[in-house]
């Protein structure tokens, strides 16, 4: 994701970014209102209960998984997993590189959520790749 989202994601819930490795969303800008709107849910369930240290609730990683949004957090509660499940199944219908209505796609070496512009894009880019131009890397998805 762009360094200014990243870092305004983590500006506006300190706490529970508070942790977050490298600081960095690791997934692409399209994905971005998904994980505002986690954001928000995750942080009002902290607050709304008085067992809940906002120091121990913090979420360690974001990232794309198999073309899905995943999110690793130090400790759970049901409410948090529900809204970490919603935004998950959000992520498989929404392009992970512009944000407009996607669908998930699976070939050998890459899962991914995109839409039909995004996808032609990016074969175009893989052709450009194969003919030489190593300045047109398509973006390969995680597949740990
Ligand atoms: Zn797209």
């Amino acid at each position: 994701m762009r360094k200014e989202l990243d870092t305004k994601l983590c500006t506006e819930f300190p706490e529970l970014y508070a942790n977050l490795r490298y600081k960095e969303f690791e997934c692409d800008d399209g994905w971005y209102d998904i994980i505002y709107r986690l954001s928000v849910s995750l942080a009002s369930i902290v607050s709304n209960h008085d067992d809940m240290q906002p120091e121990v609730y913090t979420a360690v990683q974001v990232k794309e998984k198999f073309g899905a949004l995943v999110v690793y957090m130090d400790r759970y509660s049901d409410e948090i997993d529900e809204a970490i499940d919603k935004a998950r199944e959000e992520s498989l219908r929404t392009c992970e590189t512009c944000g407009a209505e996607g669908k998930l796609l699976k070939d050998s070496c890459l899962w991914r959520t995109t839409c039909d512009g995004c996808e032609v894009e990016r074969e175009e880019q893989w052709l450009r790749f194969e003919a030489g131009d190593f300045g047109a890397v398509p973006p390969v998805g995680d597949m740990n």
